[in-house]
């Protein structure tokens, strides 16, 4: 599993934003954002999340995502490995 640095992250965002990632990516930008205290302060995961899914909504359904999503990045948060 590819772990992003900082630099990957930030050019993965503005992926991310137009919805061009895969789930699997989205996950990882988010795990990033959970843990890093610099690219965290940069951008508001939930927002950027409810911004993504909202684009993402006419193929994928939008609460579901969402809700696996923000499970994982609150897991991380908390230390959970999982
Ligand atoms: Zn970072």
């Amino acid at each position: 599993m590819p772990e992003f640095n900082c630099e990957e992250t930030k050019s993965y965002v503005h992926e991310f934003l137009h919805n061009e990632l895969a789930e699997s990516e989205i996950s990882e930008v988010t795990a990033h954002l959970a843990n890093c205290d610099s690219c965290e302060g940069e951008y508001d995961v939930e927002s950027l999340l409810n911004k993504a899914i909202s684009r993402a909504c006419v193929d994928t359904p939008p609460e579901d995502l969402a809700q696996k999503i923000l499970l994982r990045v609150r897991d991380i948060q908390n230390g959970a490995p999982h």
